[in-house]
């Protein structure tokens, strides 16, 4: 019952956008945010030009505006983490341009503090505490996993040999028999082996990356949080998973000025960012043909994406007049999967 607001949504396709706020030192006095609405409703303009046409006016389920802190973003996912405990398999992803703050809505600026916590920290805290209070008949157990997608090649983040490159998308060979991304599984008993791990997964992508924020903004990471849960009395299982995607930023890339590596890096995020799309697409307009297989991304999210499963995008914005067409063309994919 307390999931009732989140099952209810058409399609099961939920879009919030977040606003991040100027950082010190950015010139605040041209913000293309000309109206953030109460229930959706975002004007963007460029303030540099004039006339009306210049508005562009976008609806989504909701709006973050500069100011809303990381525990009201919260909030209003926590509904459908908690669904992951009833068995629902959810995806939660962030899009945007580099620095809009898809990192900060998914992880946090850092750990350190917990009101700064993002989105993952408090979804597996909230998951341990539900699941060890709420329902006394159901034991739960909680698995995690952690990989990178890079160049349409996926890496184990919390692999004890460090990184490893190209594994496939599925291990089949699970002991319950169900599909899960090839990567090591750790189960997970308290916070303090959640926060250990993070620590591990973002040390091995910082070894395995030349600059870090550089490659961060060019790979995918995947946290994947499998719950399942024993009814003891009624002796039936459960199991959900809950998949959190601080994608590669969407930002296009100079054809005539990137070459080599930078092309090649390009034309991979280009290809699966467009695959989210049309995946979501396709969902939202109930087709009966949904292309999973085109890239190694939709592939891995696959059992989140669709079905029954609840899906929930965070379209990020830079306000800054600079990044203005890149802001229009983050609306833009959006409006299409909305
Ligand atoms: P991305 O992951 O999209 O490249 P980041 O999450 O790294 O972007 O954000 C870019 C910068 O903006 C970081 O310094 C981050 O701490 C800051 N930032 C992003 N969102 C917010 C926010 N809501 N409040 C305060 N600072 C933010
Ligand atoms: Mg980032």
């Amino acid at each position: 019952k307390l999931y009732n607001e989140v099952q209810d949504l058409k399609g099961n396709i939920r879009v919030y956008c977040r606003i991040r706020p100027f950082l010190p030192g950015q010139n605040q006095s041209h913000t293309t945010i000309e109206f953030v609405g109460d229930d959706g409703e975002l004007v963007v303009s460029n303030p540099l030009k004039q006339g009306k046409e210049n508005r562009k006016l976008f609806k989504f389920n909701k709006v973050f505006g500069q100011a809303t802190s990381q525990e009201e973003v919260f909030k209003d996912t926590q509904p459908l983490i908690r669904s992951v405990l009833d068995g629902y398999n959810v995806c939660i992803f962030a899009y945007g341009q580099t620095g809009s703050g898809k990192t900060y809505t998914m992880s946090g600026p850092g750990l350190s503090s917990k009101s700064d916590w993002g989105v993952n920290y408090r979804a597996l805290y909230d998951l341990f505490h539900i699941s060890q209070s709420r329902r006394s008949s159901i034991v739960y157990e909680v698995g995690v996993q952690m990989v990178e997608i890079y160049n349409e090649q996926v890496r184990d983040l919390l692999s004890s040999n460090g990184p490893q490159k190209r594994l496939g998308i599925w291990n089949t060979a699970q002991p319950n028999g169900l599909a899960v991304p090839d990567a090591s599984m750790h189960s997970v008993n308290s916070m303090a082996d959640v926060l250990e791990l993070m620590n591990t997964g973002l040390m091995n992508r910082a070894t395995s990356a030349t600059a870090l924020n550089e490659r961060s903004s060019r790979s995918h990471s995947v946290l994947s949080v499998h719950v399942r849960g024993t009814d003891l009395k009624t002796n039936t299982l459960l199991r959900g998973c809950l998949h959190l995607v601080d994608l590669a930023g969407s930002e296009r890339v100079d054809r005539s000025e990137a070459t080599g590596d930078r092309l090649k890096e390009a034309q991979h995020i280009n290809k699966s960012l467009s695959a989210l799309g049309d995946v979501i697409f396709a969902l939202s307009q109930k087709s009966s043909h949904v292309p999973y297989r085109n890239s190694k991304l939709t592939q891995l999210l696959q059992s989140s994406l669709g079905g029954q499963a609840k899906t929930l995008m965070f379209v990020q914005l830079n306000p800054d007049v600079a990044s203005y067409s890149e802001t229009v063309s983050t609306l833009k994919f959006a409006e299409r999967v909305s």
